[in-house]
């Protein structure tokens, strides 16, 4: 397929791939459109699912999660860039029903059955299946090949984190030609609907609370055309699932209290529980009380009990409180006084949380929050303005529209004394280079590692390692004499690259910096191996769900014509029409085909299309 001619070209599609829901939007039309799913909804869940005869992404997944919960892969975004052995990733096994194990280099591994086979998978293929799903429905909806996209992350999201995102749409088939922050795509969509009500440079905090990470932006917004953020904060951990997961707790020792059973080890249980759970928590944000009912739970006892607002806050009031405190933070880093932030942008599902907006309010003295973009869709509007802006394909507000944005973590790397040293700070505008240099600390030293960390704390190890490399070929000289000079280089999707030479004697000299003899260092997890391979697996199981759709459309088409043939049948014309032995004939062949499909409910395609041809020839003949 080629793509579209004139004003509806799509080049770029803009996706917000999030801890709980996806979304993808594109320009078409002289606007902003959010595509919807093959099921009309214009968000899905980001779940994938494998079961004995099928792959299943988005609402299909989700709909079958609990009676398939250990085969079905949520929240595993929470996983990506992370190592097995993060305290969080081991916080978060505890309540997933499905399997995660730690596979080559600590890298979080994802065990499910699928057609009756164990398959592993890392948390950037899962991610790739759904960005595979955007990418077709975006294809479907827009009936043109889409190639690039822009792709949201969480402002507070790391290196590793980012660059594993970046791989996630590798696999899918994607170019992410610009990753964004969050906060920063839902500020661009309120200032592309609110261009005409901006007047000069306003101050901005988006408050961006979703399913499973919180970030918080301070931006200047120049005419709804400059977005200029100033500073981030946030939890790359902390969002409605970690409200979920104390609701679900607090429901065991419950269970517990009243039945003596610990329902823990019962994963089907668990899995019920979160997803009542999950949905009294939306009832508890419209009204006071509600109740969760469960049959059956475990060991045959059913469960019940209410659930008050109250009780919701105060099991979650160190989480809100954490929010309102980083946004402190943020202003401070920031040097903004709160009474001069003009506007206060709502974003993600759980901003409807009435106390989480209530204690905003209260620290922004009772100012109005914005409530104007919609909290599922803002973050996938904004990055479809930006690929349209990137593309050339919006309008002129969309090509006047300049993106400032900034690195949320500092990086730097590992010295004396596991001491880090920082080269780029924390809320340094991006892209930027920085250059710093290092000398020797021991005599006749001709090797150096460099090794690169992320983070705040001034321990190297108490920060995000991102990678390391040795460095040689230095001048055997006494301690402090030889220099280096590491340069660093931040991408405008927030991606650091580092490189280093060997200063001698006031010349500057380039020398390879690892074993493989590249002079460039590129961080990341995945092997361009790694990479090549799942692109190739992903192509296998997209063939395999293609067949399989036309495996059970032909089911249906053959169930659908059996259901037609016997109420031909009963018409009394038809049976006017033919002779007794035809009818007797085309009777016997409806038995027949109904049963053979009863018994066969995994035939193939092949003999399902020939069960068909007889069925038509037998009938026709009939009628
Ligand atoms: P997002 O990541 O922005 O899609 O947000 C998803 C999160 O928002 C999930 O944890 C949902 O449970 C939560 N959420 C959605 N609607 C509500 C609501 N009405 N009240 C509380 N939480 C909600």
């Amino acid at each position: 397929m080629a793509k579209e001619s004139g004003n509806g070209d799509v080049l770029a599609i803009g996706i917000d791939l999030g801890t709980t829901y996806s979304c993808v939007g594109a320009w078409k039309d002289d606007r902003i459109e959010i595509i919807p799913y093959d099921q009309g909804n214009r968000t899905t869940p980001s779940c994938v699912a494998f079961n004995d005869s099928q792959r299943l992404v988005g609402d299909g997944a989700k709909n079958q999660s609990l009676i398939n919960s250990a085969n079905t892969i949520f929240d595993f975004f929470r996983l990506i860039g992370r190592s097995f052995n993060d305290p969080q990733v081991q916080q978060d096994l505890k309540l997933w029903p499905f399997k995660v194990t730690g596979g080559l280099g600590d890298t979080p591994t994802i065990v499910v059955s699928y057609k009756g086979q164990k398959k592993e998978f890392s948390a950037e293929e899962i991610s790739s299946m759904i960005l595979a799903k955007m990418k077709e429905s975006a294809e479907t909806y827009l009936g043109s090949d889409v190639k690039n996209a822009v792709v949201t992350v969480p402002a507070y999201f790391n290196d590793s984190q980012r660059q594993a995102t970046k791989d996630a749409g590798t696999i899918a088939g994607l170019n992410i030609v610009r990753m964004i922050n969050e906060p920063t795509a839902a500020a661009m969509a309120n200032g592309l609907n609110n261009k005409s009500t901006i007047r000069g440079k306003i101050n901005v905090v988006v408050f961006d609370l979703g399913g499973g990470t919180f970030d918080v932006s301070v931006m200047t917004v120049e005419k709804g055309d400059i977005f200029e953020v100033k500073g981030v904060a946030g939890d790359t951990h902390l969002g409605g699932e970690d409200f979920d997961n104390l609701m679900v707790e607090h429901c065991v020792n419950e269970f517990k209290r009243k039945s003596k059973f610990d329902l823990t080890g019962n994963k089907k249980a668990l899995g019920r529980l979160r997803f009542a759970c999950e949905k009294a928590k939306r009832v508890l944000s419209s009204t006071t009380q509600t109740s969760i009912d469960l049959e059956c739970l475990h060991e045959g006892i059913d469960f019940s009990m209410r659930f008050t607002r109250t009780k919701f806050e105060e099991l979650n009031s160190s989480f809100f409180k954490k929010c309102i405190k980083t946004v402190e933070n943020c202003l401070n880093d920031t040097n903004m006084k709160k009474s001069c932030v003009d506007e206060i942008i709502l974003v993600g599902g759980s901003t409807r949380i009435p106390k989480a907006q209530q204690m905003l309010q209260d620290f922004f003295d009772g100012k109005q929050l914005c409530k104007t973009v919609n909290p599922d869709e803002a973050v996938g509007y904004g990055a479809a303005v930006l690929a349209a802006k990137l593309s050339g394909t919006g309008n002129k507000s969309v090509q006047n529209m300049v993106l400032l944005d900034v690195t949320p973590l500092s990086l730097g790397i590992e010295t004396k004394g596991t001491k880090f040293d920082v080269v780029i700070p924390r809320n340094t505008p991006i892209p930027r280079s920085n250059a710093k240099n290092y000398v020797t600390s021991y005599d006749n030293q001709t090797a150096i590692t460099i090794e690169v960390y992320q983070g705040e704390r001034s321990k190297s190890t108490d920060n995000h390692f991102l990678g390391k490399f040795i460095i040689d070929g230095i001048p055997a000289a006494p301690k402090g004499v030889s220099s280096i000079k590491v340069y660093f280089e931040i991408d405008a999707n927030g991606i650091l690259t580092v490189a280093a030479g060997v200063l001698a004697t006031g010349k500057k000299e380039k020398i390879t910096i690892d074993n493989e003899r590249r002079r460039c260092w590129r961080i990341g997890r995945l092997s361009k191996d790694d990479i090549e391979k799942m692109i190739r697996e992903a192509e296998e199981y997209k063939y395999e769900d293609t067949e399989f759709n036309k495996k059970a459309n032909a089911h249906n088409e053959l169930e659908d014509h059996l259901y037609e043939l016997r109420n031909k049948i009963e018409e009394k014309n038809v049976k006017k029409k033919v002779s007794a032995e035809m009818l007797k004939d085309m009777e016997n062949a409806i038995a027949d085909t109904t049963k053979w499909l009863e018994d066969n409910h995994d035939a193939p395609l092949s003999e399902l299309e020939l069960k068909m041809v007889q069925l038509k020839f037998v009938c026709k003949l009939a009628i």
